[in-house]
């Protein structure tokens, strides 16, 4: 096995019995992304000195035999949305294209206490709306598994770039899907968090109320051990949860033996591809064999989460991005009379046509005479959805699903109709709403592509989610997890 095909925990347990160094491993890493990045073009902006310093520093901590940090020397991705101090952070916007924070966003700073060896910041559809990593303003990144396929969206570049073992691991956000449907279409694990467990501080915000950052990584081991160094209350974030970080490494064994799950009817309905539903069958039995009870179920209100959501985060994607108007950063239109014509020229020129399409939505949906109609009935449903969840969870320990209802699509084959792109996420959007926890677990192929089972579990029960995650990618074997160690093409 290569080098840069290694879980983090693979390599971290390498570097720490001396089989190789983190400058070794970073290099590795580097002449891989030579070698792919022309073809994949998960990155928007590459951080290799940066990285190749932080190796040198974990390796020198090492030779005194001091821990270097749990991250140390693991070359790690991270989405272009996250605020890296002195890194241009981009948001795949022009209107971004030269912004530079002053400061980093709490998981990154967290991360760099940890011996952070950040490789570079991952392209991703223009401020997350998307699900294909195709509105980026940059460029198209491709699926490492068929290059003539999307790697899913919004956290595509961070997705691909694991994948295509241009990093180890990365961060991801997902606002109705971002961090699963990718790690889904390209064979990866992937966890939304329970709304609040991770600080949102300096991810630059699409919808405030269901923004999460989260991991994206080739096993459930390494998705366990960066959640619990990413999660925990941060002052800097007003929603952010008061509560004890469990060690989400210790329960993995545990099984699912006696677990309650559910598959609502709403989410295995029209529209799922036949080969996904093969596989979700094979999965289910799988985890029957391992105890598991499984049933079917209902959450009825699931029907109408679609449409809330394209109510909801709209709404408060044009609300926070209403700050982006030439004055204080970002891109500034030249040549404008007045103030009001300078706003116009660099909100015309600035964003792309999926975000413009969003901000006028969500402008509508709250306007005067509407704000009851749209908005205000999205909230109900969003309630409703609340309380299926609450249910639901009240009978079973785990609700089971696909993560998209297709294997990922042709680049070029949904972006003249902006609806069949948004009906994507159509599993993974009322996990959002509800605020609840989900993963996204590769589970088989379909037409050579993987196919991703979600789990989704009540508030805080991450541990839950990834005990039951890695009893199933035991019973599978890690066959279909990125295509270095699986069979997949693109190499
Ligand atoms: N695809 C969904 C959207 O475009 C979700 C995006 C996300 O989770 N950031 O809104």
């Amino acid at each position: 096995m290569e080098p840069y095909e290694m879980t983090a925990w693979e390599a971290r347990d390498a570097l720490l019995r001396g089989e190789m160094s983190a400058l070794e491993l970073t290099r590795a890493v580097q002449e891989r992304i030579e070698e792919v990045e022309g073809r994949v073009r998960a990155y928007v902006t590459l951080t290799l000195e940066e990285a190749l310093r932080a190796a040198r520093e974990a390796d020198d901590r090492m030779r005194r035999g001091q821990d270097p940090g749990g991250v140390a020397g693991l070359p790690m991705a991270v989405k272009d949305v996250l605020c890296t101090r002195g890194v241009r952070t981009t948001c795949a916007s022009r209107m971004l294209r030269d912004y530079v924070p002053v400061y980093d966003a709490t998981v990154i700073s967290r991360l760099r206490d940890q011996g952070l060896t950040m490789i570079g910041k991952a392209n991703m559809d223009e401020f997350a709306m998307g699900s294909s990593t195709e509105n980026s303003f940059f460029q198209v990144t491709r699926n490492p598994w068929d290059l003539e396929r999307v790697p899913g969206g919004s956290s595509g570049g961070s997705a691909a770039a694991v994948a295509a073992g241009e990093a180890l691991w990365a961060l991801g956000s997902d606002t109705g899907g971002s961090i699963r449907q990718p790690a889904s279409f390209c064979g990866l694990v992937g966890l939304k968090p329970t709304y609040g467990l991770v600080s949102r501080y300096g991810l630059v915000a699409f919808a405030s109320s269901l923004d999460q950052v989260g991991p994206i990584t080739r096993d459930v081991r390494d998705c366990a051990l960066l959640l619990s160094l990413i999660a925990g209350h941060d002052h800097r974030d007003s929603t952010s949860l008061k509560v004890e970080i469990p060690d989400y490494q210790a329960g993995l064994g545990g099984g699912v033996r006696g677990m309650r799950m559910g598959v609502p009817v709403e989410l295995m309905g029209e529209g799922l591809a036949p080969g996904v539903r093969s596989r979700m069958e094979e999965s289910f039995r799988l985890l029957e064999g391992l105890g598991a009870e499984l049933e079917e179920t209902s959450l009825p209100s699931l029907e109408y989460a679609l449409s809330a959501y394209y109510i909801i985060a709209p709404a408060e994607a044009s609300s926070n991005l209403a700050r982006f108007d030439g004055v204080r950063y970002g891109y500034r239109a030249e040549g404008a009379e007045d103030v009001l014509q300078m706003y116009g020229r660099t909100r015309a020129a600035g964003f792309g046509p999926e975000v413009k399409r969003r901000i006028m939505l969500g402008t509508y949906a709250l306007s005067a005479g509407y704000y009851e109609a749209y908005y205000g009935q999205a909230q109900k449903v969003r309630t409703l959805i609340i309380e299926d969840f609450r249910k639901a969870f009240s009978r079973y320990d785990i609700l089971l699903s696909p993560t998209s209802p297709t294997v990922a699509f042709r680049v070029g084959e949904k972006t003249a109709d902006p609806l069949s792109m948004y009906l994507s996420d159509v599993c993974t959007i009322p996990v959002n709403l509800a605020g609840i926890p989900a993963m996204s677990i590769p589970c088989g192929l379909d037409e050579g592509m993987p196919v991703g089972l979600q789990m989704m579990a009540p508030p805080l029960q991450e541990a839950r989610l990834l005990q039951a995650a890695h009893a199933l990618e035991q019973a599978l074997g890690r066959r279909f997890t990125a295509i270095l160690n699986g069979e997949g093409g693109g190499r």
